[in-house]
């Protein structure tokens, strides 16, 4: 469609020349998330702070544009995929850390700032942002409060709107206004909770006061190897069922477990059917115990192989297999398509059996590697775009992992948020009134529909639950 010469004239007044851009090639850099779904902006535009957020949210209320507003772009869920065209709203250039206040525990940061750069900072002062999406060392904390995001440290620490105090947001119609603050139990509607997780499409967040903990004494990491996911599974259920709730309780399977090793090298037993990382934090004497009691419950679990690190390296080692588990999968094919359903505990095996047959039912290699504390999976199906017609068969299994963690008495996502690839999917978990409730918020706060348009909410007309009922934007985006 592309914009008249008068709004990018308007828009290149708000923030300047160079912070707009509408050339249509340089628009494909914009075009995804890490998700599989893709539609082009109609321009980007690269604020520097909260005016100039709110100049531009003006101009596009005037022309009648959406707005997506954008992180890093590391978004699961197309969250940040411009399905409507308008404006790519990149928060990348609000990047500072305004303060870190060591007395009160708090930093107040900019939407664009990395979530591990946070971490790097808080550091210095002896202090730690607990919400550690694998992602870290690229997505933003903008990004993280939008999607209310996890990471492995959640399982103890609680997701991301457990650490945000307040936040700065800017309303579509260009209006700036500040949400929650430090008291810990605020009067009035808890605005605040409402915002965290909605994904851009209630507001754009401008600033974040978050919460920052003290660094532990001590870190205690582990990694124990079973012969198969059911023994893996059994121990994560028994570990938490003695009344353990460990840092981290991340699982990764056979598959997961060989691409990191021919990547990362990082230690994981290639014999086994899985792996699981297990951390405690605390003071010195109890960290000790507890990962003695844990070690103790994972060898009645048939666990052969269990391994405490040494030191931080080894420690770091392990991580890094974890946290980069994802890309390593490029060894294996070109593309993945990551599902992120969440099942009561104990019916992970169940589960996790009924992901392995539908992979192999479609003929597509899955690779699980998860917050297995949470029970929040995350399957990986592993595929070549080059295939002819193979997105049908990838988008079919997933939706029917995804019926699968639903029929177990589960959800449709534990941290990537719904965006625009679960939305048709929203009737299987909310009735019609759930839903038009929910959509009235929406109205109050952006009347007009522009602010992330086509994401979380059903298509339109759609109340009932329906098998598929996909956009097939996946299917039609280009890919290189
Ligand atoms: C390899 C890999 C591992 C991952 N691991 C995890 C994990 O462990 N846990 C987890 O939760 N997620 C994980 N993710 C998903 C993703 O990193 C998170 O959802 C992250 O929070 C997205 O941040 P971002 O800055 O990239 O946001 P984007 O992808 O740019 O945007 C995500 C959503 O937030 C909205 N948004 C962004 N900034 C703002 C703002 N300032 N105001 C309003 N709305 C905004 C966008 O409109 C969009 O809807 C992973 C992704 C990858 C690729």
């Amino acid at each position: 469609m592309g914009l008249g010469p008068r709004t990018l004239e308007k828009l290149c007044r708000a923030v300047g020349r160079d912070h707009v851009v509408w050339d249509a090639y340089d628009l494909v850099i914009f075009e995804r998330d890490a998700s599989i779904a893709g539609a082009l902006p109609d321009a980007i535009v690269y604020p520097a702070n909260v005016e100039e957020v709110a100049a531009v949210l003006e101009i596009a209320a005037e022309q009648q544009l959406p707005v997506v507003p954008r992180g890093a772009g590391t978004g699961l869920s197309g969250g940040a995929v411009t399905l409507r065209g308008g404006l790519a709203l990149s928060l990348a250039r609000l990047r500072r850390i305004i303060e870190i206040d060591p007395k009160r525990r708090t930093a107040l940061v900019e939407p664009g700032v990395v979530n591990y750069d946070l971490g790097l900072e808080a550091a210095r002062h002896g202090l730690f942002y607990a919400p550690d999406p694998s992602s870290q060392k690229a997505c933003t904390i903008g990004g993280n409060a939008a999607e209310n995001s996890g990471g492995p440290h959640c399982l103890y620490y609680g997701v991301t709107t457990n650490h945000i105090l307040g936040m700065e947001v800017v309303l579509s119609d260009g209006s700036v206004h500040w949400v929650g603050g430090e008291d810990p139990d605020r009067p009035g509607l808890d605005l605040l909770g409402l915002l965290v997780g909605s994904e851009g499409t209630l507001a754009v967040t401008t600033k974040l006061l978050v919460k920052l903990l003290p660094t532990p004494e001590a870190v205690s990491t582990l990694m124990a190897a079973f012969p198969s996911i059911e023994s893996a599974s059994k121990a994560v259920s028994d570990v938490i069922g003695h009344g353990i709730v460990p840092a981290a309780l991340e699982m990764m399977d056979k598959v997961t477990i060989g691409a990191v090793e021919a990547h990362y090298k990082a230690g994981y037993p290639t014999s086994a059917g899985a792996v699981l990382l297990v951390e405690v934090d605390g003071l010195t004497e109890s960290a000790r115990e507890l990962t003695a009691a844990i070690e103790q419950i994972l060898e009645t679990d048939d666990a052969f192989e269990i391994r405490v690190a040494e030191d931080p390296a080894e420690r770091e080692l392990l991580w890094a297999g974890r946290k980069g588990a994802i890309g390593a999968l490029g060894h294996i094919k070109p593309n993945y398509y990551l599902h992120d359903g969440v099942v009561p505990r104990t019916k992970l095996p169940e589960v996790l059996r009924d992901v392995g047959r539908i992979g192999e039912h479609y003929r597509l290699p899955v690779a699980n590697v998860f917050h297995a504390g949470d029970g929040n999976l995350h399957p990986n199906i592993l595929f070549d775009l080059r295939e002819k017609g193979i997105m049908k068969k990838v988008e079919k299994a997933g939706e029917e992992m995804l019926r699968a963690c639903i029929d177990a008495g589960g959800t449709l996502s534990g941290e990537h948020g719904i965006g625009l690839e679960k939305n048709a999917f929203m009737p299987w978990i909310f009735g019609p009134d759930d839903l038009a409730a929910m959509q009235a918020v929406k109205d109050v706060l952006d009347p007009s529909g522009r602010l992330n348009p086509g994401k979380i909410f059903p298509p339109a007309g759609q109340i009932e639950p329906k098998l598929i009922a996909r956009s097939g934007v996946a299917s039609e985006a280009r890919w290189w």
